[in-house]
């Protein structure tokens, strides 16, 4: 599912090597969480597998598709492949519920009929489908996440990429949230997450992955945080 090999980022602008010589497998259906102190170059990691930094040097594989060669006009595609969800939401305060999760598939478009069931679906997944006329300055943020989560996964993407997903979120909210993540991947969906929670990491007994430095210093099944 995924594949790195020998990665390595520089930001050219203030000479920080932000992964230095990366290799790392992830296989489908996995659950990944990946941990570190602030700047050891997690959201590097996570902005690269999207296709919104390129490495430096190295060799970089999605789902079979070479992202750093990636071609113009496969971008749509590769967007397709994956959802993404981010710690602040990021959500269209002008659109509804429901708009916001449509709008995801309206993008690559899709058949209005095709929509309207997979939206109603994804918003049944989240339990927000009583709520999908709400604006997301209705919802309290747990809600909002669910939104995100929705729009994330309405185009039945095989991997989610979670950069801090519950860093906004009260510890309860948080695990109704964890939930849903535990049911994304128990469908067959590849999960990889950044997360300063502790409790999180170490309840849920997946794989964690540890950057320090730029570097993976540590890989463990079933791991804690
Ligand atoms: P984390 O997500 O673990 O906090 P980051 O990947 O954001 O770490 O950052 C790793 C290092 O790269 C840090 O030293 C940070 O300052 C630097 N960095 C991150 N993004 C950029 C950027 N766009 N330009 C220059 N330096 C960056």
């Amino acid at each position: 599912m995924i594949h790195l090999k020998n990665v390595t980022k520089l930001y050219q602008k203030n000479g920080v090597v932000a992964l230095d010589d990366v290799n790392l497998d992830i296989a489908a259906g996995e659950f990944v969480f990946i941990v570190g102190t602030s700047g050891s170059g997690k959201s590097t990691l996570m902005k690269l597998l999207m296709h919104e930094e390129t490495p430096t040097m190295g060799e970089i594989f999605v789902n079979g598709r070479d992202v750093v060669r990636l071609q113009r006009k496969e971008i749509p595609y590769l967007r397709r492949e994956f959802g993404v969800i981010f710690q602040d939401f990021r959500l269209l305060e002008d659109k509804t519920v429901y708009e916001n999760v449509a709008f995801a598939m309206q993008v690559i478009e899709t058949p209005r009929k095709i929509i309207q069931r997979s939206v109603d679906a994804v918003l049944d997944i989240v339990g927000l489908r009583e709520k999908s006329k709400h604006f997301p300055d209705q919802l309290s943020g747990g809600e909002q996440q669910r939104v995100a989560i929705a729009r994330a996964i309405v185009n039945d993407p095989k991997l989610v990429i979670a950069d801090e997903p519950t860093g906004n979120l009260d510890p309860a909210t948080t695990w109704d949230i964890m939930d849903i993540f535990k049911r994304i991947n128990d469908a067959g969906t590849t999960i990889i997450m950044t997360t300063h929670d502790r409790d999180i990491v170490n309840r849920m007994k997946r794989r964690v992955v540890e950057i320090e430095g730029g570097k993976i210093v540590r890989d463990q099944q079933r791991g804690r945080y």
